[in-house]
């Protein structure tokens, strides 16, 4: 074994003086990457491949009332025990791309590029895992807020998915484009309103709408779980015995809404519906061990949920080479 002594100390201590004089690119002999590799990432639900796909993060800065119903503090004390910045909270998005067999089916469709300068990533990622757009036979829309459904149409007007059939919640569709429910909107709340009419006036009649319970493609089921909006949607997606809950937003960031199923996120519409539906869903999925996807958990996005208390921690999927 080799040891260091006083001359070997003194020679790193000059190394580290000339290190710290010379810029790093004058050493380095490759330039860092400076951005991460490619968001996907894929699993098996029984003869079904599943296809995580990222489409960036939005660095949300943290405020009073972003819980509707904790103290900052208490939302800060829940961020620290997960190891998270407390002025900061990363909202990703993941979207799925469900390979039944039969059909490429694609399950909500990212920001569009249109939310944060972070976010938007979903048409390179989905380049790097070898999907052509034009190859996505189906879109399922979990709900109408603007981070699932401007994928469809981003702000130039292209359709990204063009061959594409596309089914929507027949509730939301119902809420959103009712131009009544848009005059008695809050103000806050009339761009979400704009949004989808931008997105769907020009494809509303073509559209398909579904009601929780149909089975919408071979081995994808719809189950409704209002309260995050009117007609939010999740999917159960099966094979033989295997079973995948995808969560939508039932809750947002795990480490705050997982971990407290009773807090509600300013983005909730019937705050105490949708902490009843969660509460549901995360026991069913508890109980049953069942394997879950959520839009807004850290990529790849799935793991289990377990039962802690009155409360509920996830536990991510751990990476694996092989399906
Ligand atoms: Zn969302």
């Amino acid at each position: 074994m080799t040891t260091l002594d006083r001359r070997d100390l003194i020679k790193l201590g000059g190394l580290a003086a000339i290190a710290a004089a010379a810029p790093l690119s004058a050493l380095a002999k490759a330039p860092p990457a400076g951005m991460q590799g490619a968001g996907v990432y894929r699993y098996k639900v029984g003869d079904i491949e599943v296809t995580a796909v990222n489409d960036g993060v939005w660095q949300m800065p943290l405020k009073e009332g972003f819980v509707t119903n904790a103290k900052l503090d208490d939302v800060q004390a829940a961020m620290k025990e997960a190891f998270l910045p407390p002025e900061t909270l990363p909202i990703p998005f993941t979207v799925l791309v469900v390979n039944t067999g039969a059909k490429l089916v694609l399950i909500d469709t990212g920001t569009g590029a249109l939310l944060a300068p972070t976010a938007g990533t979903l048409t390179a990622n989905l380049a790097a895992a070898g999907i052509d757009p034009k190859s996505i036979d189906t879109i399922l829309i979990s709900h109408f807020h603007p981070d699932h459904i401007n994928g469809i149409r981003p702000k130039d007007g292209v359709a990204t998915f063009p061959n594409a059939e596309i089914k929507v919640p027949e509730a939301e569709m119902a809420f959103w484009m009712d131009d009544g429910n848009m005059a008695k909107a809050p103000e806050g709340m009339k761009p979400a309103f704009e949004n989808v009419r931008r997105v769907f006036a020009p494809i509303a009649k073509n559209a398909k709408t579904f009601k929780g319970g149909e089975d919408l493609e071979t081995g994808i089921t719809a189950i409704a779980a209002s309260g995050h909006t009117p007609g939010h949607s999740v999917f159960a997606i099966h094979s033989g015995n295997a079973k995948l809950l995808a969560l939508s937003d039932t809750t947002n960031h795990p480490a705050l809404f997982v971990r407290n199923p009773d807090w509600s996120a300013i983005f909730d519409m019937d705050a105490d519906q949708a902490r009843a539906t969660r509460r549901k869903l995360l026991d069913m999925a508890a109980s049953e061990r069942m394997q879950v996807a959520g839009y807004h958990f850290p990529f790849p996005a799935t793991g289990y949920i377990a039962k802690d208390g009155a409360k509920f921690q996830l536990v991510p999927m751990a990476w694996t080479p092989v399906l």
